[in-house]
C-alpha cells in the first residue's frame, strides 16, 4: 500500500498518502537530474526529480498547498522512473508520484483537464468500448473522412484530439485469439497471456505471434476471454481505486494454476508486478508474483531461428527498463537471431514521450521528446527499431511518419516470429 503520512501536518491524507519516509530518503544529491527527460528539455529545478520530491515533501509537511504551480510540475512528469534507476538512495519515485497524483485528483483539477481525463478513462481501460471506438475510427480512415477532417482544422478544437489522430496509423482488423493454444514439442507447462486493451486492438498480430512463440517453446497458452484491463493507465494517473478494481477483476479472470502470466506490454507488466504495493489482498498477490514479461519467458526457450539480415536498434520502454529492470533480456533475444545486427541506440532509456496517456495530455512536451528520439534512431542507420510496449510503438511510429523516416517499428516478438518463419518455411 502507499505510505501513511501519519506524522504529517500537510495536505495529503488517507491510506494512499505518499510515504514521508520515501520522500525523506532523497538527499538532494542531484544524480538523477541528467536522467530526467523533462529537466533536460526545460532545465528547471522544479521539473526535475529532486524538485518534484521537494514539492511533494513540502506539501506532505504542510509548507505548501495544492496550487496550480504544484500540480503543473507534477503533471509534466512523465512517470518514466528514469530517476529511480539513477538514484543511489533508493527513492521510490514512481509510487510517490502515483500516490501524489491520487491526492491531486481528489482535491480537484481544472475543468478542462478533468473533462479530457474523464473522456480518456471512460474508453481506454474498457476493451469493448475501445474496440467499438476503433471500429468507428477504421471507417473514419477508410472513408477518406480522416483526410477531410485533418484539412479542415477541426482537430485543434478539442484538446487531445489532434494528438490522438496523429498517433493512429493504419488500423488493423480485429483478430481475436483462441481461448487456448496447445503447446508444441516438449511440454513445459501452462501460461496465461494478457491480451491488453491497446495491444489487443491496435497490435493483434503481436499477441498472436507472442502466443505462437510461447506454444513453440512448449507452453500451453490460455487467453481468458473475460480478462479486462490491468489498470496500468489508471495507476499512472493516480486513479488507485480503479486500479484495485481492475487488479481484482484480472485475478478472477485467470486460473490460479498457471505457471506464469505472460505480458508483452511493458506498462501492463510493470503495473501487475506492483499490485502488491497497492492492493492489500491475497487474491491478487499470486497474479503479481507470477507476472513475467515475454522476454523473460522466451529468454531460455529453444526456438528454431532462421536468418534475418537486418540492422536493428532497440529502444528501452521505460516500464521495462526502469519499472521492471529488464534491459538485457530483450537484447539477448534479438542477438540470438542469425544475421541480425543489433546497433546501440544512444540514450535508449530516455523516454520517447509516450508515457501512458501523457502524449495525449501533454502533447507539446511529448513531441519534443519524440523529436530527439527519432533523430537518434535515424542516426543509428538501422532499418528497424524494436521496443516492447504498445505506447512506444505508437509514439515512435508517429515520429517516423512525421519525419518521413523509413524505419520499421516493431515489437521484438515480431522479429523472433519472422526468424522462426525464415527457418521453418520453405
Ligand atoms: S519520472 Fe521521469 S520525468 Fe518524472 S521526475 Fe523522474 S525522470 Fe523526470
Ligand atoms: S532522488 Fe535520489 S538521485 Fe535524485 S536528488 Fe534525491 S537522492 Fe539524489
Amino acid at each position: 500500500m502507499g505510505g501513511v503520512a501519519t506524522d504529517s501536518p500537510g495536505i495529503f491524507s488517507g491510506p494512499d498518502a505518499p510515504s514521508l519516509d520515501g520522500l525523506r530518503a532523497c538527499v538532494h544529491c542531484g544524480i538523477c537530474l541528467p536522467a530526467c527527460p523533462t529537466y533536460r528539455v526545460l532545465g528547471e529545478e522544479m521539473d526535475s526529480p529532486r524538485g518534484r520530491i521537494y514539492l511533494m515533501r513540502a506539501a506532505a509537511e504542510g509548507r505548501i498547498g495544492f496550487s496550480p504551480v504544484f500540480t503543473r510540475h507534477l503533471d509534466l512528469c512523465l512517470g518514466c522512473r528514469a530517476c529511480e534507476s539513477a538514484c543511489p538512495s533508493g527513492v521510490p519515485f514512481g509510487s510517490l508520484l502515483e500516490a501524489t497524483r491520487a491526492q491531486i485528483a481528489r482535491h480537484g483539477r481544472p475543468a478542462s483537464r478533468r473533462l479530457v481525463e474523464r473522456l480518456l478513462f471512460s474508453v481506454l481501460p474498457h476493451p469493448e468500448r475501445l474496440g467499438a471506438l476503433l471500429g468507428a475510427a477504421r471507417v473514419y480512415q477508410w472513408s477518406g473522412l480522416q483526410r477531410a477532417v485533418r484539412a479542415s482544422g477541426l482537430l485543434g478544437a478539442v484538446p487531445g484530439l489532434a494528438a490522438m489522430d496523429g498517433l493512429l496509423g493504419d488500423l488493423p482488423r480485429p483478430e481475436p485469439l483462441p481461448a487456448g493454444i496447445p503447446a508444441r514439442g516438449r511440454a513445459r507447462g501452462r501460461v496465461g497471456l494478457l491480451a491488453g486493451c491497446v495491444q489487443r486492438h491496435l497490435y493483434p498480430d503481436i499477441n498472436r505471434k507472442t502466443a505462437e512463440l510461447l506454444a513453440l517453446a512448449g507452453w500451453e497458452v490460455i487467453v481468458p476471454r473475460a480478462q479486462g484491463c490491468c489498470g496500468a493507465l489508471e495507476l499512472h494517473a493516480g486513479r488507485l481505486d480503479e486500479l484495485r478494481a481492475r487488479a481484482r477483476g484480472l485475478a478472477r479472470a485467470f486460473p490460479e494454476d498457471l505457471d506464469w502470466i505472460v505480458v508483452n506490454s511493458a506498462g501492463c507488466g510493470s503495473a501487475m508486478k506492483e499490485y502488491r504495493h497497492w492492493v492489500d489482498s491475497a487474491d491478487v498477490a499470486w497474479l503479481a508474483d507470477r507476472t513475467r514479461d515475454v522476454s523473460e519467458i522466451l529468454a531460455e526457450a529453444e526456438l528454431p531461428l532462421g536468418p534475418l539480415p537486418l540492422r536493428v536498434t532497440y529502444h528501452d520502454a521505460c516500464h521495462l527498463a526502469h519499472g521492471q529492470r529488464l534491459r538485457a533480456e530483450p537484447r539477448a533475444l534479438l542477438r540470438r537471431i542469425p544475421g541480425l545486427v543489433l546497433v546501440d541506440l544512444p540514450e535508449s532509456e530516455l523516454c520517447c514521450g509516450s508515457a501512458g496517456v501523457y502524449n495525449l495530455l501533454e502533447p507539446e512536451m511529448a513531441d519534443r521528446l519524440l523529436d530527439g528520439k527519432i533523430a537518434r534512431i535515424a542516426g543509428t542507420g538501422a532499418s528497424v527499431v524494436a521496443t516492447g510496449n504498445p505506447g512506444c510503438l505508437l509514439q515512435i511510429a508517429k515520429g517516423c511518419r512525421a519525419r518521413g523516416l523509413a524505419v520499421e517499428v516493431v515489437h521484438p516478438v515480431e522479429l523472433l516470429a519472422r526468424s522462426v518463419a525464415a527457418r521453418t518455411e520453405p
